[in-house]
């Protein structure tokens, strides 16, 4: 199909894209009707999860979830945009994945949608033009918390915390979430994503 007839069968189709925190919050990919995607980088990640690997898994194998990995033009768009915007530090190669896939079905004409609770994300989505919705949206409640911290004096932020370094030592931030059992397949078990 050519691009334009593409734009034009997809016109303003919505497409949920969802990135690792929807998963370990328990989002249930069954409970809406969109067309819902996520990327291999999700699926590496929701791995160490169990609950969250089981709904993830059913939701592929029944169609339900497409997983679907972006083209490297649209990964170099999100990755500027974030240096841009200045979260490019905080963004891992997953939630750089979330955003170009969502870019991606943007440029095709739909209207992509990205679930995500993770600030960062969402503040690279909006310099992107791109719609995000927090995961209370779809019902979800028990939230994960993010937070920033100083690998080297141990200060804690808050998750929006507009600096990259720490205002004591000087050491770039890094973050992660509070939920203990918040792991990832790399081994790091801690809930730090980067
Ligand atoms: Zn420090």
């Amino acid at each position: 199909m050519e691009l334009e007839e593409k734009i034009t069968a997809n016109l303003g189709k919505r497409i949920v894209i969802l990135d690792t925190s929807a998963f370990i919050a328990g989002f249930d990919p069954f409970s809406i009707n969109e067309e819902q995607y996520s990327v291999p980088a999700v699926e590496g990640e929701v791995a160490g999860n169990s609950m969250a690997w089981l709904r993830f898994k059913t939701a592929v194998e029944s169609g339900k979830l497409k997983v679907k990995m972006p083209e490297n033009i649209f990964l170099e768009k999100a990755k500027a945009s974030a240096t841009i915007v200045g979260d490019a530090f905080l963004l891992s190669e997953t939630d750089f994945q979330v955003l170009a896939l969502a870019l991606q079905f943007k440029i095709q004409g739909c209207s992509p949608l990205v679930a995500t609770d993770d600030y960062s994300i969402q503040n690279v989505a909006k310099h992107l033009g791109i719609e995000f919705a927090s995961l209370a949206t779809f019902g979800i409640k028990r939230f994960l918390k993010w937070m920033r911290y100083c690998p080297a004096c141990r200060r804690k932020y808050p998750a929006d915390y507009k600096f990259r370094i720490c205002q004591i030592c000087g050491t770039e931030l890094k973050r992660k979430t509070s939920r203990k059992n918040y792991k990832q397949k790399s081994g790091n078990n801690n809930g730090e994503v980067k």
